[in-house]
């Protein structure tokens, strides 16, 4: 049996496990992610093997982070939640632990990881969108890892869908993930509970009387109550999720779209709309097969999972 750790580095934490052929996690450790500093974060990594392989024979390890990686798979060009620029983080977390590792995005890792063991099984024509805080993206065209020419595609969530729209972290205005995210059902909630205060009122109350009050799993537990104005910003982010999705399937075609994250964890409060969007503004939409839209199906584990496989498979 052959052993693979997948590292997940996270704004917040590093989550690290040894994970087996079939894609089983068998063993966790997790860190609170130091500082900014990539020196820091790289000897945490190291701690984090170190302890694992105490108990496990590995082989490689896989790292997934938040960021552009180069097509060599080696280098963070930019990660914006970490502020690393042209880290070499193979290399340095290479010398701490003496064992082969690969770094890849960690939306990549988590596609790999649904492709290979999750809702995306069987399927070699895959878009993964992840829908936590932004969106992450990861492509699987003829059951390969679909990176692009210099490492950084995918990057869905900033496609512009919204001309001198919603300004986003990046720089630019209008992306995708301003409107089909976490912060944009807050954006959504907010917004109705300061304008629209009657219909709101709901909200208002879970954010204690004001708007900025509001988090956003108070927005979902008012739409599984049935409220309609948590229900209408559930449809406006789902709406968004379906109309990006129908654009990615004309350019794509896969076919499975597996929608994951923090926001997908609603289930069919964010799919419904979605499904409903999609079959309406695909183009040539009574004229063709329709891509299946489901769920993720390793949770918060895929990019670990995905990171590992992809670093065993080297
Ligand atoms: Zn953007």
């Amino acid at each position: 049996m052959s052993l693979a750790i997948g590292v997940d580095v996270g704004g917040t934490k590093v989550a690290a496990g040894v994970v087996d052929e079939q894609g089983v996690v068998i063993a966790k450790s997790r860190r609170p992610t130091p500082s900014a500093s990539p020196s820091d974060v790289e000897q945490t990594i190291a701690d984090l093997v170190a302890d694992l392989r105490a108990g496990h024979d590995v082989t490689a390890v896989g790292i997934g982070a938040a960021g552009f990686i180069d097509a060599e798979r080696s280098t963070v060009l930019f990660a914006p939640n970490l502020a690393w620029r042209d880290e070499p983080l193979r290399d340095e977390v290479a010398k701490l632990i003496g064992l082969p590792v690969f770094v890849e995005n960690d939306a990549n890792a988590a596609a790999w990881g649904e492709y290979r063991f999750g809702a995306g099984r069987g399927f070699d024509h895959l878009v993964c969108v992840t829908v936590g805080t932004g969106i992450g993206g990861g492509i699987v065209l003829d059951g390969r890892l679909y990176r692009g020419r210099f490492g950084i595609g995918a990057e869905f969530g900033h496609m512009q869908v919204v001309p001198n729209g919603r300004r986003c972290g990046c720089g630019q205005r209008g992306c995708w993930e301003q409107y089909c995210s976490g912060r944009a059902l807050l954006h959504e909630a907010r917004e109705i509970a300061d304008v629209q205060k009657e219909w709101g009122k709901r909200l208002l109350e879970l954010g204690d009387g004001r708007p900025e009050g509001i988090e956003a799993l108070e927005v979902t537990t008012a739409a599984q109550e049935g409220d309609p104005a948590a229900l209408a910003c559930f449809e406006a982010v789902g709406s968004s999720l379906g109309q990006g999705l129908a654009d990615l399937a004309s350019t794509l075609d896969p076919a499975v779209f597996v929608i994951g994250g923090g926001v997908a964890d609603t289930g069919e409060l964010l799919l419904a709309p979605a499904r409903r969007i999609y079959a309406e503004r695909l183009t040539g939409t009574t004229h063709r097969p329709h891509a299946e839209i489901r769920l993720a199906a390793l949770g918060n584990e895929a990019g670990m999972v995905g990171a590992a496989d992809l670093a065993r498979l080297g």
